[in-house]
């Protein structure tokens, strides 16, 4: 459908969302990218990024406006779509009737996605009220790359350096399983109803899986940076509920670090360290 302005194509959706009867819920992050230059952006880097993959999963469909571009510029994937907002279950099915490579999942994606075998790829417009959530079990699954949509300030957070405000837990979790790019902001002005926040597209591209190596060092990250200030010998005394000095006497250099200045690579050794204790 083509549509003169951007107006037109906000009273067209206005109309067509009532008339199903479709009410937008805040509460489930219900937002919608209405610009078609950026949907087709979406699409396209998904399709040059994920060639090993036979199907690609949409997180949170709503009403499969990001969907039916994924469908068109992937015609030899499948798309699977999954969507925990049961209203918009018709508008699914129909535009199942026209793009027969989209498949409809109606469920909680978070308890979902990871039980999809063989898709490698994952894209979504996330809902912020669950993104931290959601990108970590995007990061316990078998996606080798993912494309997401996030708050502008989630995605900085993403991308963060050592030392930086931004720097924490999550950053360290998702750059010590995947290189993490900042691909593009999206003005709040591409969203119906309007968000009080811009957007952004990042991309994480898979460095290693979730083992059991991941998890303990999860786990001590985790741990550390709720003491984020502190210096890491003293950090990791709490954490680890005891006198460490003697186990990492290879260590010396990041003694005198705080938890924050730290990289993920020197976390990384401060954990194989630990690990090889324990074992
Ligand atoms: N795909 C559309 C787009 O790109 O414009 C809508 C994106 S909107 C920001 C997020 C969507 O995720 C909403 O349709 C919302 O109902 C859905 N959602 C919220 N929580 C979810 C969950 N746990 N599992 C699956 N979908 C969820």
């Amino acid at each position: 459908k083509d549509f003169a302005s951007r107006h037109d194509f906000i009273e067209w959706l206005k109309k067509v969302l009532s008339e199903k009867g479709v009410k937008i819920k805040k509460r489930l992050s219900q937002t919608f990218l209405i610009d078609l230059n950026e949907l087709k952006y979406i699409a396209t880097t998904i399709k040059n990024e994920a060639v090993n993959t036979p199907c690609i999963i949409e997180i949170g469909a709503g009403i499969g406006n990001l969907s039916i571009f994924l469908a068109l510029e992937n015609s030899d994937k499948v798309v699977v779509s999954i969507e925990i907002d049961k209203q918009f279950t018709d508008f699914l099915k129909e535009l199942q009737d026209d793009f027969p490579n989209i498949d409809f999942i109606i469920g909680d994606a978070k308890l979902i996605l990871n039980s999809i075998r063989d898709c490698n790829a994952v894209v979504g417009n996330l809902p912020y009220h669950i993104t931290s959530q959601l990108l970590v079990t995007i990061a316990k699954g078998n996606a080798d790359i993912a494309l997401v949509t996030v708050q502008k300030e989630v995605a900085e957070r993403i991308i963060s350096k050592p030392g930086s405000r931004n720097y924490g837990k999550l950053t360290v979790f998702l750059q010590h399983l995947f290189h993490v790019k900042y691909l593009k902001t999206i003005s709040l002005n591409k969203f119906y109803p309007k968000p009080e926040v811009h957007s952004a597209v990042v991309i994480l591209k898979r460095k290693r899986v979730y083992d059991d190596f991941s998890k303990l060092f999860e786990n001590v990250v985790k741990c550390l940076f709720s003491f984020r200030r502190k210096v890491i010998s003293k950090a990791l005394t709490k954490c680890l509920d005891g006198n460490v000095v003697e186990y990492f006497n290879g260590l010396k250099e990041v003694w005198g670090k705080r938890v924050y200045q730290l990289s993920v690579e020197e976390l990384e050794k401060i954990v194989y360290t630990l690990a090889k204790q324990k074992s």
